[in-house]
């Protein structure tokens, strides 16, 4: 904020010590309980100055009143202007970041904006070929909705545009008038883009996330290094993206695994997406609709590489204790089901089970086994999904190949 913008009546904040120093320190996040003082009631989407404790301006963010979460931090430093100019070098920010790296030839998908780690707390936003999907977490984005969305349109250039949301806000959006779904131009509700050359679908209005797993591609990636002549086992499938690699890796068999017939049906999809490839059609592959647990348990057949990478087990601190348990009994049953030499992958996109617990329950289940066994690499977030918090930082993924 500028001193000329220090207009009267904005809104002004204290925090108390901790909050200040975490601030300070990064986290994005001011929670209620940590204001200390605020000079007025303030109201969601406004901008919120907030003071040290010897009344200089030290950092701003965006006011939530209905959200435990009640700043987001846009900004910490020196006075800045938050407004159109601000936005619009932060999304040209994302853009460059991506282009080159990410966004390649045979790559037209990919997370651009990834919420508060790139400067737009509470918002994402994934391309899928010309189709921009927005999806807000924080109703402060609705209220400058008009202005954001003419940024995202002049930086990225999506032919088409969808805003989603999460639950919590779609009351807050119909008051102000605006709702889920295409802005604009109608274009299709599922939509075809690319991956490192393999064609995938991605139901933007409905799907899950925004219509696909973008966060996967670099370990689908070296699934493909690995799956050579192996008969695999993709648990938790959703529409087959670890299968479609594994068979252009050369995958002597397939098997897409999942509760959802609609994540089954878009995998076979998928396959005849990239039919043309002949390691991809001529792969024996195989769909099974069942509860994981229960199959994982009962089937008793043999793989050679197993991917299990299951949806959210904690979606709260409190499922946490359940998560682990979970998390150990699919990934033992997975190394039984394992022939000599076979490898698993193990992932967790539960941001409340950390790295080294996830990590460490994996080698547990790895060493009850018994067999011999060896790291092959574990990995974290892809480029296009950069986390610079703890909370934000859920993606965790281990490989471990047996003798
Ligand atoms: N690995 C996928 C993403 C997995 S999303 C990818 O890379 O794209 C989680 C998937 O788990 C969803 O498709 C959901 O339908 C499925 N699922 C949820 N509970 C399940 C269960 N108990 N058994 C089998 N599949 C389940």
């Amino acid at each position: 904020m500028s001193e000329a913008a220090e207009v009267k009546g904005r809104l002004r904040l204290r925090l108390f010590p901790r909050a200040e120093t975490a601030v300070r320190g990064g986290h994005p996040w001011v929670f209620a309980d940590s204001i200390k003082s605020q000079n007025r009631e303030g109201k969601t989407g406004e901008l919120a100055v907030i003071y040290d404790k010897r009344d200089r301006f030290f950092a701003v963010g965006m006011y939530e009143a209905e959200s435990p979460i009640r700043v987001r931090i846009l900004h910490c430093g020196k006075p800045a202007d938050i407004g159109r100019e601000w936005w619009q070098q932060k999304a040209r920010e994302c853009l460059e970041k991506r282009q080159g790296d990410v966004l390649k030839e045979g790559t037209d998908g990919a997370r651009m904006i990834n919420g508060e780690s790139e400067g737009f707390p509470g918002l994402v936003a994934d391309k899928y070929a010309d189709t921009l999907v927005v999806k807000v977490y924080a109703a402060g984005w609705l209220v400058r909705w008009e202005e954001i969305e003419a940024v995202l349109r002049e930086v990225f250039s999506p032919r088409y545009l969808v805003l989603r949301m999460s639950r919590n806000i779609v009351n807050f959006a119909e008051g102000l008038g605006l709702e889920e779904g295409f802005r604009g131009e109608l274009g299709d509700e599922i939509v075809v883009f690319s991956e490192n050359e393999i064609r995938f679908e991605s139901a933007v209005l409905k799907g899950q996330k925004t219509g696909f797993f973008l966060d996967q591609r670099d370990n689908r990636a070296r699934v493909e290094l690995l799956a050579k002549g192996r008969e695999v086992l993709n648990v938790f499938s959703f529409s087959g993206g670890f299968s479609l690699y594994a068979a252009r890796g050369g995958a002597k068999s397939v098997t897409d695994l999942d509760i959802s017939g609609h994540a089954l049906e878009s995998a076979g999809r998928n396959f005849s997406l990239n039919a043309h490839d002949e390691r991809i059609s001529g792969v024996k592959r195989r769909a099974v609709q069942a509860d994981a647990f229960a199959w994982l348990e009962e089937s008793g057949e043999k793989f050679d590489l197993i991917v299990v990478d299951p949806p959210s087990l904690a979606k709260r601190e409190a499922e946490k204790e359940g998560a682990l348990r979970a998390y150990g009994r699919l990934n033992s049953r997975a190394v039984a089901m394992l022939n000599e030499g076979g490898i698993l992958l193990a992932a967790s996109c539960s941001a409340h089970v950390s790295e080294e617990e996830f990590f460490r329950l994996v080698e547990e289940a790895a060493e009850c086994s018994g067999r011999r066994w060896k790291e092959l690499w574990r990995s974290g977030h892809a480029a296009d999904h950069p986390a610079n918090f703890r909370e934000a930082r859920y993606l965790k993924a281990l490989c471990i190949e047996f003798n």
